[in-house]
């Protein structure tokens, strides 16, 4: 058998951790059993489309890596892969399931459904469509119809008995079908509801298995009554737990939770990302049970289903954060340049600093990429400070001994001809020996006057370097003035 697997989202915003978590589990599944993975795009929901939004979950599935074999902008052989474009499809299954008695014609308005919900409420009765429209003759339905009253399609759902289905992680599911509403299938405006286009689309491309977040677990037996309607096999389903904020909390945007987009833009790296959100809820097993690093094939290579956890997951910047620095540190110096140069920019104006040369300093300290601009505010200009910064107990410096330090740099400085990093490197230690200074006495004076901070990436010799010779010179004297000299 042919694995077929679908990521199906709405494009009703951004693509969110959960659903990035199940694309991609989705994804490492199909890769593994070597499957056929589509992208869908449930776009029934007219009034829930957020305009731009397909285009951000292509480019955020992209970026990440998680690439599809079918979909919409690639076609395939069970196209159109969106559902408005599906649009015609769907009415004469319904239509098929009206004639078999397994749905119905419904013409009751807003205002009269809300009457009855009223009145059942005030009851103290949990509504659920009272079936009003099943008892319209066919002679009645041909003629609203005819009259072209606006209609919608309901599930006919039995009355008694039990709806079931099983899935992977969680097992049979039953319900007691007097629990369950009849379902809109095709709404007043012609198109299909997700309770009914997930399931026709899911048979007519082949799905074989469902990956999804658990709020589909409660409808699923509603899905199979479907499938048995039409005599359609199901498919394998695997539901994940949510991603949550807290444990009460389910992630959510409106309350300031990171999407995957969000969390580029924050400067984390998408394999710390991805590594970080396929463990938010699944475990390796055996041999590599201990292990935390993952690349996207590694991941392929190691998942398996079984390993998904039925808990929800609990969002962890900290932990992500952890994943983002190791990632980080991990880059070959190139890549690092490359993924640093637009937070390096932001941080350095100076088109005479080569970056190539700051990005080294950066990149073992760093959790996220957006904290490189605030370290590097110095460079294009040297900030006010205070002299306290020359005072250091462990350097042994203190405002009188660092303008001395200074007077004895400068003119070293000013004779070199040769600014590379060893001959600034030796120059300094030369100038530490031949007064019989440990070289903190000499390297602190000159880190503090070149910089104006207490902390910089690289020490002293680095910041000369990449600053050059005009300009360390020009604040060496500056740092002489200010202190007194
Ligand atoms: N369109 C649904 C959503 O975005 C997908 C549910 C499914 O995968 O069946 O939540």
């Amino acid at each position: 058998m042919q694995v077929r697997t679908r990521f199906a989202p709405s494009p009703t915003g951004y693509l969110h951790l959960g659903g990035l978590r199940t694309a991609l589990y989705t994804y490492l599944f199909t890769r593994k059993n070597n499957g056929v993975f589509i992208l869908r795009i449930e776009d029934t929901d007219q009034e829930r489309l957020v305009p731009g939004a397909t285009e951000k979950i292509y480019k955020s599935l992209k970026l990440a890596g998680l690439n599809w074999d079918e979909g919409p902008d690639i076609g395939g052989d069970y196209g159109p892969y969106v559902q408005t474009e599906r649009k015609d499809i769907y009415l004469p299954y319904a239509q098929q399931l009206v004639k078999e008695g397994k749905a119905y014609y419904c013409f009751c308005t807003k205002e009269e459904l809300a009457e009855r919900r009223a009145a059942a409420e005030a009851e103290g009765k949990t509504w659920k469509y009272d079936k009003h429209c099943l008892n319209l003759t066919p002679e009645e339905v041909q003629e609203k119809l005819n009259a072209g009253i606006p209609y919608v399609i309901r599930q006919n759902i039995p009355e008694s008995g039990e709806a079931s289905f099983d899935d992977v992680l969680y097992g049979h599911i039953a319900v007691d079908c007097s629990e369950l509403d009849d379902n809109v299938l095709i709404k007043a405006d012609g198109l299909p509801t997700y309770n009914f286009a997930n399931v026709v689309d899911d048979h007519l491309m082949g799905i074989t298995h469902v990956v999804r977040g658990s709020e589909y677990l409660a409808s699923a037996p509603k899905y199979n009554l479907l499938y048995e309607g039409f005599g359609w096999e199901v498919p394998t389903y695997i539901h994940c737990s949510p991603v949550m904020r807290d444990a009460q909390h389910k992630m959510s945007k409106r309350h300031g939770d990171p999407s995957y987009e969000d969390l580029k833009a924050q400067g984390f790296l998408t394999d710390a990302i991805l590594n970080y959100v396929a463990l938010l809820g699944w475990s390796p097993r055996g041999e590599i049970a201990e292990q935390e690093f993952f690349t996207l094939d590694e991941l392929v290579q190691a998942f398996d289903i079984t390993g998904i956890s039925k808990s929800p997951a609990i969002f962890d910047i900290e932990k992500l954060k952890y994943f983002n620095s190791a990632y980080i540190k991990k880059l070959s110096p190139e890549d690092f340049l490359k993924a640093a140069e637009p937070y390096l920019r932001q941080g350095i104006k100076n088109p005479a600093i080569d970056l190539s040369l700051v990005a080294p300093l950066l990149q073992t300290r760093l959790d996220t990429l957006t904290e490189i601009p605030p370290m590097l505010d110095f460079f294009d200009d040297l900030p006010e400070y205070g002299n306290d910064l020359y005072v250091h107990k462990k350097m042994k410096t203190n405002e009188e001994n660092s303008l001395d330090a200074l007077n004895l740099v400068k003119p070293v400085f000013e004779a070199m001809e040769d600014w590379s990093f060893d001959a600034i490197h030796d120059a300094l230690m030369g100038v530490a020996q031949a007064n019989e200074l440990k070289n903190g006495r000499i390297m602190w004076p000159v880190r503090v006057a070149v910089s104006g901070k207490p902390t910089t990436p690289g020490g002293a010799v680095e910041l000369c370097h990449i600053l050059g010779k005009e300009e360390t010179l020009k604040r060496i004297q500056t740092g002489i003035e200010q202190l007194g000299g």
